[in-house]
């Protein structure tokens, strides 16, 4: 099919081969699992997919692109013509065939919208196995990054408080056409079985968090003031920066902040 890629959908189509065939592996595709890929552009992934699955759903936000995977018509193929960033997602992993095996979400993902499309997903989480996803590496390293680091952000600590997360393969811009400007990653993203935050408590988390970060280089005392009292912060923590405290310890704070 002839496409010129579209830059405000993010459009770089992956090529190398092998790298198709790591993600591929990694993905792990089998008969019943319930799939559904983001942006499956010019199907770089999807055909590799579809050849080990029975169903694959697509959802995809550019006419031309949905209509070739329309006219395509293959087999067990879904397309969804829509904005990853408004699906529901929760609705969609509820809704597979019955006695369907693990349900995942994978994709080479747009990278202008990766943060938004990440946090969207969360509300899905529970009802998802697993997320597999290629992001500019930059990004995957700071959503892996332990507290102490100098990626460790905001990013961080929420997406670990709610996914086990490990990067499994670095993609350098030769992979794709058109190249990007900069790295990709994959990274693997498995919802926690311990996670035990209600709303109210997540909602503390996202406050927390967006305070202590504000000023990255002041400490918790100024940044995390109108808090200090309800948490009884310590010494040590009054005088620490947010990129110190480890993810458990904002998720002990935001259940304190939520009684
Ligand atoms: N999967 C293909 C590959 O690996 O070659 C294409 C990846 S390309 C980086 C991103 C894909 O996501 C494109 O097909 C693009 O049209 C699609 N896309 C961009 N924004 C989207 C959105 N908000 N919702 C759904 N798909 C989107």
């Amino acid at each position: 099919m002839m496409h010129r890629a579209r830059k405000r959908f993010g459009q770089n189509f992956l090529q190398d081969s092998g790298v198709i065939y790591s993600i591929i592996a990694l993905i792990n595709p089998t008969a019943n699992m319930h799939v559904i890929e983001i942006g499956p552009g010019l199907g770089a992934l999807t055909k590799p997919l579809l050849g080990n699955l029975d169903h694959l759903d697509l959802l995809e936000i550019d006419r031309d692109l949905v209509a070739y995977w329309n006219q395509e018509s293959l087999k067990g193929l879904r397309v969804i013509e829509g904005d990853a960033l408004k699906f529901d997602f929760l609705a969609w992993a509820k809704s597979g065939p019955e006695n369907s095996g693990l349900c995942k979400v994978v994709g080479n993902l747009p990278y202008n919208i990766s943060s938004p499309l990440l946090f969207h997903l969360v509300s899905a989480a529970a009802v998802i196995d697993e997320q597999i996803f290629m992001l500019q590496a930059e990004v995957v390293e700071r959503m892996v990054s332990k507290a102490g680091g100098s990626e460790f952000s905001r990013l961080s600590v929420m997406l670990q408080a709610r996914y086990h997360m490990e990067l499994v393969l670095e993609v350098p811009p030769e992979a794709f056409e058109p190249a990007p400007k900069v790295n990709s990653a994959v990274v693997r993203m498995i919802p926690r079985k311990d996670f035990s935050l209600n709303e109210k408590q997540w909602h503390a988390l996202e406050k927390v968090v967006a305070a202590a970060f504000s000023q990255r280089r002041k400490m918790l005392r100024t940044n995390l003031s109108a808090y200090a009292q309800r948490l009884s912060l310590s010494e040590p923590e009054l005088t620490a920066r947010a990129q110190d405290i480890s993810v458990e310890r904002y998720i002990e704070w935001a259940k304190i902040l939520s009684a």
